[in-house]
């Protein structure tokens, strides 16, 4: 993770290391990563629960370092957004899934790409012009789509997220509320914007089984959530007594490693092959 401290430096732990020198050269890396085709689209399905029908999958994306080796996003995206590559980054990310989403149609197979979508992206004005012109570019319909954004990124500057979120909305693509629960607790914005689905954050998922805290706070918002007209997603299932359980308290999809870790998206349609209801 990558913390930026008072006088504006970005200070790492972990993976990438602490002088200013070497974020600068982490950029550099970063913006090669594109053009040396380092970047790997990872995806996790996402299950209806009732049925077990697989209904979408989170684009998740991974760099394949040549020194590194395989870097988690934890490790990047941060920095990422601090330097405004995210736009990049997204861009590719919009790219690899309609690209894969058209696949995926060729082969019979129609599920929603659900993409992550950060605070910079979210005051990216040219964002949904970009959008409709990769959808076009690829033949898929913005209804393919899912696009995720957490409450502190649209707590950052809600007029502009806002203004944005709408213009996506009404494209047809739909909108989901990630790690729903951990951020800002104001629910004013769930009124407001044109939001589709809330993604109940695994921290409370994980453990549900066991701690009856958690287990209320997922009740709620599923109760919360259809209340309101939307669909609720559990992320963190990673077990069959959790899944047991969610469905008994009507959570329609959920996503986690009991199903599948994220898998490269070339895996993704003999996966869906493999998987039975
Ligand atoms: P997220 O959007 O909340 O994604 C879910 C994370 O939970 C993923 O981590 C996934 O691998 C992990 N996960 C899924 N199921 C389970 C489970 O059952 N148990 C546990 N313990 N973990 C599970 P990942 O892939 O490392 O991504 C971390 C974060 O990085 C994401 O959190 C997201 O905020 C960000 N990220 C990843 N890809 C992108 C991207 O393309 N764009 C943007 N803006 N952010 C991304
Ligand atoms: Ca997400
Ligand atoms: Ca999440
Ligand atoms: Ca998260």
């Amino acid at each position: 993770t990558a913390k930026q401290r008072r006088d504006g430096a970005v200070v790492y732990d972990a993976v990438f290391d602490q002088s200013s020198a070497k974020s600068l050269s982490l950029l550099t890396e970063l913006r090669n990563a594109v053009e040396r085709d380092e970047l790997r689209l990872f995806v996790q399905p996402k299950i209806t629960l009732a049925s077990g029908v697989v209904s979408g999958a989170e684009a998740l994306v991974r760099w394949a370092h040549p020194e590194r080796g395989n870097v988690f996003p934890d490790q990047f995206i941060p920095f990422a957004e601090q330097t405004g590559f995210i736009r990049v980054l997204t861009r590719w990310v919009l790219e690899q899934s309609a690209m894969l989403s058209r696949q995926l149609a060729q082969r019979g197979v129609h599920l929603k790409i659900s993409v992550n979508l950060s605070t910079r992206d979210l005051m990216d004005q040219d964002l949904p012009g970009k959008f409709a012109e990769i959808l076009h570019r690829h033949q898929v319909s913005p209804g393919a789509f899912c696009l995720e954004i957490t409450e502190s990124a649209i707590m950052d500057d809600p007029v502009r997220a806002q203004h944005t979120l709408e213009r996506l909305h009404a494209m047809g693509a739909d909108l989901s509320i990630d790690d729903f629960g951990t951020g800002y607790s104001s629910l004013a914005y769930l009124k407001r914007l044109p939001v589709d689905e809330l993604k109940i954050d695994k921290s409370f998922v994980l453990n549900m089984e066991q701690d009856v805290g958690d287990a209320k706070i997922v009740r709620s918002t599923i109760d919360l959530g259809h209340n309101m007209g939307l669909r609720v997603v559990a992320e963190g299932l990673e077990s069959e007594a959790v899944w047991a359980l969610l469905k008994r308290m009507g959570c329609d999809q959920g996503q986690g490693y009991f199903m599948s870790r994220p898998i490269p998206a070339t895996e993704l349609g003999d996966w869906i092959g493999r998987w039975r209801a």
